[in-house]
């Protein structure tokens, strides 16, 4: 019989005796998930003086910002004040010594054709402006895999202990204090434990599972994918030449593709081309 048949999972219930599991690492800090929350909190830990271990399910770091082919910061400028700084700036500054950000530069900030023609498919502008075009203004396109690159480089670093391909199934909670965590792994559930746990999954997971309370809510998600090998500068030149049917062309490909995006496809700092595909 197919184990997967919904009629058997739905009464299929297990009871498994309390777990055992090694005690992998005891750290002033641990830190479960290693999105751009997870690598900025162990970096900033360790930077401080703790001794922290960061734990990700999957075989890279970055989350959504890798994972997820961000392909954009945007807008992280209020008029002439950078508001998003910290670790962040750090991203960009080593990504753009890798040639895999690029930041349209200040005397570029502003409203014309030109500059829109020269930075729009960056996505590098204010997607709140209603002029036409829009304004460039301080936001980094960068390359998804130089995300991941630049968080091993920062976490390194910072002497955090990473573990990669480790899952977090369940805290370990005494008396109402988290003291750790176990995570799944392929040598079998491991346990980590801490003074202090920072959820960073990005889906509360570990505050859910300790039993704090939440709110559930939806937020549209975008689905990028990557295309090589195209002519981007043909296709910016075509647009510029004619408007008319570019835009009429967009306008049919938005349909098909749905979201809120203005701009369907956006250019990156490597090579290839990227295709944004909105969805909500
Ligand atoms: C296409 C796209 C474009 C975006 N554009 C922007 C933008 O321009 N500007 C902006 O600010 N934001 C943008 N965002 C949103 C941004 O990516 C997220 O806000 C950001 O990634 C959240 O970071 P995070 O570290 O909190 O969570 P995440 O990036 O979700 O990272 C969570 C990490 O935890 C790990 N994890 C989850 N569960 C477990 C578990 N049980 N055990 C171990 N590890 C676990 C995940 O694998 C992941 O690495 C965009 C998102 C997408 C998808």
């Amino acid at each position: 019989m197919n184990s997967l048949d919904p009629q058997i999972s739905l009464d299929l219930r297990t009871t498994t005796a309390d777990l055992t599991a090694p005690v992998i690492s005891r750290s002033d800090v641990l830190v479960v998930g290693g999105g751009p929350a997870g690598v900025a909190a162990a970096v900033t830990a360790a930077r401080s003086g703790a001794s922290v271990t960061l734990l990700e399910r999957y075989s890279s770091l970055g989350g959504l910002a890798s994972g997820g082919m961000v392909l954009v910061l945007d807008d992280m400028i209020n008029g002439q004040e950078i508001t998003v700084t910290g670790i962040v700036s750090e991203y960009v500054e080593r990504l753009q010594k890798l040639g895999l950000a690029i930041v349209p530069p200040a005397d570029d900030r502003k409203t014309s054709e030109e500059l829109w023609n020269k930075w729009g498919r960056y996505g590098t502008f204010d997607f709140h402006s209603h002029t036409t075009p829009k304004p460039v203004c301080y936001a980094a396109a960068f390359d998804p895999d130089g995300w991941k690159r630049v968080s091993n480089d920062l976490v390194r670093e910072a002497g955090v202990n990473l573990r990669l391909h480790s899952w977090f199934s369940r805290p370990i909670v005494d008396n109402g204090v988290m003291k750790g965590v176990i995570c799944e792994t392929k040598s079998g559930p491991q346990a980590f434990m801490a003074d202090i746990v920072i959820d960073t999954t990005g889906d509360i997971d570990v505050a859910s599972r300790a039993g704090a309370s939440y709110v559930k809510d939806s937020y549209l998600t975008t689905l990028v994918f990557r295309l090589g090998n195209v002519d981007t500068n043909a296709a910016e030149a075509f647009e510029q030449a004619n408007p008319k049917e570019a835009r009429a062309i967009n306008r049919k490909i938005k349909r098909l593709l749905g979201g809120a995006w203005e701009l369907w496809w956006l250019k990156t700092p490597s090579t290839a081309s990227s295709g944004a595909t909105p969805r909500t």
